[in-house]
């Protein structure tokens, strides 16, 4: 008996991946160009897809990573959803901007239910370059998506061969096609030269977490800053956050996470004039964030080793259903 054969949705949200630079050497000015392949030609330009999977582009709105904001989330979720639970897709590929490709991953892997696989990819050359790196990055996503082994590890990330899950990956260089990293834990595993998908561990924190948020009618996210702490930073920055609408704040604190004393002291303010709730985060790259007492008598959360703007998405989802600060460590202690 053969295999039946996956059923993949595509969705195409913009990034370099789709788009064309002035020249076949043209590796840095293509965003400003702002040339793109046409809504349909990424696909046809990679025919070898049809041996692995059936794809069948879904239509989506394609912009610069940098550009996207909580409503493309919040309406990108709701077609997935349609996508996995009612149309019947086994799986979806998103290809997307290197930028913030890792804050989108987090964001659906937090609010989707299901275990189907939704692998995010991109480029890090425009399609137009020499050696143009997208074409493999989405032949091996869709290898990643149609494998069966890849069920219920929550949004997984597909760049240069490797498989990252979508709470540890992060973007660690500027320009490398090596683009991605796996920080804390590494890589999950590879989709390989012989068209194999190995896996080597399972990340942990995989359990979905979209029932706990609030997100039935939301068209934006609560509003969540991110502040980095650095020598001698006052509570400006902080105080303006609050102003601007702010519920909730990220400190990208200095070591484990140490924001300066007028920081402390203008979150402290803000957290009892307005109960805007900070989360500690570090702004070294690696390792976690823990809450002492005294954090935790202050009302702070504490963000383990999340990067500062994946904290960021966690509180933001979290707000829309609590600002309690021992309910929000919780979803930061499972999540
Ligand atoms: N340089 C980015 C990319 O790799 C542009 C973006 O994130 O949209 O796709």
């Amino acid at each position: 008996m053969t295999a039946r054969r996956s059923r993949i949705g595509l969705i195409l949200t913009g990034g370099t991946i789709d788009s064309l630079g002035l020249s076949r050497l043209d590796l840095g000015w293509y965003i400003e160009a702002g040339l793109k392949l046409p809504a349909a030609d990424l696909l046809a330009r990679v025919p070898e897809l049809d041996a692995i999977a059936d794809v069948e582009q879904v239509p989506f709105r394609r912009l610069p990573s940098h550009a996207l904001a909580s409503s493309d989330w919040l309406d990108l979720l709701r077609l997935l959803e349609t996508l996995l639970e009612q149309d019947g897709y086994d799986a979806v590929v998103v290809t997307h901007g290197t930028n913030t490709l890792e804050e989108t991953a987090y964001f659906l892997h937090l609010a989707l239910k299901t275990n189907k696989p939704v692998v995010l990819t991109g480029a890090m050359r425009p399609a137009s370059a020499v050696s143009a790196d997208g074409y493999l990055n989405l032949i091996n996503a869709v290898r990643v998506a149609a494998e069966p082994a890849s069920h219920g590890r929550g949004c997984l990330v597909v760049m240069n061969d490797t498989i990252f899950d979508a709470r540890h990956v992060t973007k660690a260089s500027t320009y490398r096609v090596e683009a991605f990293d796996g920080r804390d834990v590494g890589p999950l595993g590879f989709a390989d030269a012989d068209g194999r998908v190995v896996y080597y561990h399972r990340a942990d924190r995989t359990e979905r977490a979209g029932g706990e948020f609030a997100l039935a009618g939301l068209e934006v996210l609560p509003r969540v800053d991110v502040v980095v702490s650095y020598v001698g930073a006052d509570g400006a920055m902080i105080r303006a956050a609050a102003a601007a609408g702010a519920r909730g704040i990220v400190s990208a604190g200095t070591g484990a996470g140490r924001p300066t004393p007028a920081e402390d002291d203008a979150f402290d303010e803000i957290h009892r004039d307005s109960g805007v709730l900070m989360c500690l985060c570090s702004r070294v790259g690696s390792g976690r964030s823990v809450r002492s007492p005294g954090l935790a008598r202050r009302g702070f959360v504490a963000g383990d080793n999340l990067q500062p703007w994946k904290a960021r998405v966690l509180l933001s989802l979290a707000l829309t259903k609590t600002a309690e600060p021992d309910a929000v460590q919780r979803l930061f202690d499972t999540f």
